[in-house]
């Protein structure tokens, strides 16, 4: 069965006491019936108090990174089993601002899927055409590449353990959507494109969700869309009245 999803990633926001904060008021705010998955991305340094103050609630916790190796002399890097042995399942790979900013390839990201996937996390794939590749026309080409470079060389069995997040680069953070009509497109194809590779049953239950500057006044629309399973939220998950519309949203 495909999942709702909402998650949010924090990126290098919240200071220890800031995170317990943030923890505390969607804690207090989380609607009980809840279908959606809800997931926080906090920084490394605040993972483990956070899946420490979230023990018994309905909130998931993801890393924003992984390094690809077991272990080993990478200074300032963190492992798999590192992020795991706090307790986090969940790991956004592939997004735009470490491709962009850190230099991470599709084969880069294609060897931290693996590692996830090895130490039984769940991976948030994360990809999405620039600007230029937009006007140009050339944005599923773009995400099409970037999908098969990435993730394709998994198993059937492997995509259980794969959300996808289409995030176009000129949405995110810059107050800019892509139109429902926009996502929903890409979704399609992007389903589509699965669906070709491993089948119908895989592309059914996979879960995709937009991010790109989701807002709890624009969060409704897009979330109407069939193939919009959710969103990948930067900027307004850092405020849990926000976050938590965008989640009631679905
Ligand atoms: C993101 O960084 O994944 C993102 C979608 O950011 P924002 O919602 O701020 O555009």
């Amino acid at each position: 069965m495909r999942k709702k999803i909402v998650a949010g990633n924090w990126k290098m926001h919240k200071n220890a006491a800031q995170t317990q904060e943030l923890l505390t008021d969607l804690l207090a705010k989380i609607p009980t019936e809840t279908t959606v998955e809800v997931i926080v991305a906090p920084t490394f340094i605040n993972l483990a108090a956070a899946v420490t103050k979230l023990e018994g609630s309905a909130i998931e916790v993801a890393a924003q990174n992984l390094h690809q190796a077991e272990s080993g002399a990478f200074t300032g890097e963190i492992s798999a089993d590192m992020i795991k042995s706090v307790g986090v399942n969940y790991v956004i790979l592939g997004h735009s601002e470490r491709r962009a900013i850190f230099h991470e390839t599709d084969g880069l990201i294609a060897s931290k899927v693996d590692t996830a996937l090895e130490h039984d996390m769940t991976v948030i794939f994360c990809f999405g055409e620039e600007l230029k590749d937009r006007q140009s026309g050339n944005h599923f080409n773009i995400v099409e590449n970037q999908l098969k470079d990435g993730l394709f060389h998994i198993t059937a069995a492997d995509w259980e353990k794969v959300v996808l997040a289409y995030e176009p680069v000129w949405a995110i953070g810059t107050g800019e959507t892509a139109s429902p009509e926009q996502a929903q497109e890409m979704h399609e194809f992007i389903r589509e494109t699965v669906r070709k590779a491993f089948g119908s049953d895989i592309a059914e239950d996979l879960t995709i969700l937009y991010g790109g500057s989701v807002k709890p006044d624009n969060a409704k629309e897009i979330f109407s869309k069939p193939d919009v399973d959710g969103g990948l939220i930067g900027g307004a998950a850092l405020n849990a009245t926000d976050f938590l519309a965008i989640v009631t949203a679905i």
